[in-house]
């Protein structure tokens, strides 16, 4: 049996802080790993900053459910959810990605949780398990899944490592001559054919 496990944010949806960003046109938002390589400064900075704006999780989730997923994105699951089980591998909150998922036909998602206040402010945020894409696909495997993983960032290069068979999609340049071992799809089409690809040998 084949799972395949795709990153969301990137892959399937826009990077969720960047369109919270653009959407509220609290420009600060756009601050990323990249530019705080800590995660947790960074994510205790970006609830400090959603409650100066008074931005509580409805009002985040109200903004979230004005964005779509990326063009084709429900087109490519749907065909894809039709040959393969998909598990969705996310470092995102499901407070967050709900009004997304919605739109994606609710696959199964693995992500992380926010911690909500009386008043309705994230108050806190709870990691369902540090490095959890490549726990969760050495899981898989454990229970004789062959695990076929997509992603477009560093966040997923554990679990891409992981897998029986990892590939890019659309991801930095930067990040491709880092990870010359998986291999780079520029679109939905050619993440089907190496997914269809690997399917095939891995059944042997
Ligand atoms: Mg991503």
């Amino acid at each position: 049996m084949q799972v395949v496990c795709l990153d969301l944010e990137g892959v399937l949806v826009p990077e969720i802080w960047i369109a919270f960003a653009q959407r509220t046109g609290i420009e600060a938002f756009r601050r990323t790993t990249r530019d705080e390589p800590d995660y947790d400064r960074l994510m205790r900075w970006r609830l400090e900053l959603l409650r100066e704006h008074g931005l509580k999780l409805a009002d985040i989730q109200q903004v979230i459910a004005g964005m779509a997923p990326l063009e084709g994105a429900r087109e490519f699951l749907d065909e894809l959810r039709t040959r393969y089980q998909v598990v969705i591998l996310s470092d995102t909150f499901y407070e967050f990605a709900d009004p997304l998922m919605r739109q994606l036909g609710r696959p199964t998602l693995f992500c992380h949780r926010l911690v909500v206040d009386a008043d309705g402010f994230v108050a806190d945020y709870k990691l369902r398990q540090p490095d959890q894409k490549r726990h969760a696909v050495n899981a898989l495997k454990s229970l004789n899944f062959q695990v076929i993983a997509a992603g477009d960032s560093y966040n997923d290069t554990g679990m891409l490592g992981a897998a029986d068979a990892g590939f890019f999609i659309h991801p930095p340049e930067s990040i491709v001559a880092q990870f010359p071992q998986f291999p780079v799809n520029r679109n939905y089409a050619e993440l089907k054919a190496s997914i269809d690809g690997a399917a095939t040998l891995l059944r042997g």
